[in-house]
């Protein structure tokens, strides 16, 4: 068992997000009324990056810019109150990363072709700054967990977590259109084992997913390595803007 389980299961039986105590802890993680406060994305998704759209097809920001990964997945839509439940993961609250690490292999298990049974899970790293004012990086937790889901799924996995390294230096990306973001991304990150991603086919692990740019960055340094597919697996994506 990990430290962060073991962790997990000394804290006790409790709805991850109010507290209520459950009796089906760990098949529920969250309370009936907090679950359904959330917002699942699964009505109609975009066909490529798998963020929330209006009609089956491709988003409109896919088809300004096609991302460079596979393709994307995502259980929650990255808005409202679900947004702030999301950003509880980052800020503090890190056994949600176990509900939601568990909500995004679900989705991803549901949706990927069936032939596909080996992976590559590699979380996107915090820079070491970032790091260290955190405690954590919640994409490793949420990575973590998600290989322990395929792996009881009967899926072969391999989990990395230092195969790609976040540079400090760069400028924040909110203010940054999609292709400067992407450049500023490509910059950011280094991938160290390189002959890892040969044949493989990659599970790249985030938190939220806005523009894409960063798994699209990400997923051309891996394809780059002889990665076959890259898949890029979040808790939760923007919707379409439309
Ligand atoms: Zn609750
Ligand atoms: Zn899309």
């Amino acid at each position: 068992m990990n430290v962060f389980r073991k962790w997990i299961n000394d804290q006790g039986y409790g709805c991850e997000l109010c507290g209520a105590e459950l009796f089906d802890y760990p098949t529920h993680r969250l309370c009936k009324d907090c679950e359904e406060g959330l917002l699942f994305n699964d009505e109609f998704w975009c066909d490529k990056c798998g963020r929330k759209t209006k009609t089956s097809g491709v988003c409109v920001t896919c088809k300004s810019h096609l991302p460079k990964f596979t393709k994307g997945f995502s259980p929650l839509v990255y808005h409202g109150e679900t947004s702030a439940i999301v950003n509880r993961m980052k800020n503090g609250k890190r056994r949600l990363c176990l509900y939601l690490g568990e909500k995004t292999a679900e989705t991803f298990v549901s949706r990927i072709p069936k032939e596909e049974k080996e992976f590559l899970i590699l979380p996107v790293p915090l820079s070491k700054v970032r790091l260290q004012a955190r405690g954590y990086n919640q994409a490793e937790l949420l990575a973590e967990t998600v290989a322990e889901r395929l792996k009881e799924r009967g899926y072969t996995v391999t989990l990395d977590s230092a195969a790609i390294e976040r540079r400090s230096v760069v400028r924040a990306q909110k203010k940054l259109d999609f292709t400067e973001r992407e450049r500023n991304a490509k910059s950011a990150y280094h991938l160290h084992k390189r002959k890892l991603c040969e044949g493989k086919t990659v599970l790249l692990v985030d938190d939220i997913m806005t523009t894409g740019a960063t798994g699209s960055a990400c997923a051309r340094l891996l394809l780059g390595a002889g990665a076959k597919a890259v898949y890029f697996l979040t808790v939760a994506a923007t919707p379409e803007i439309t």
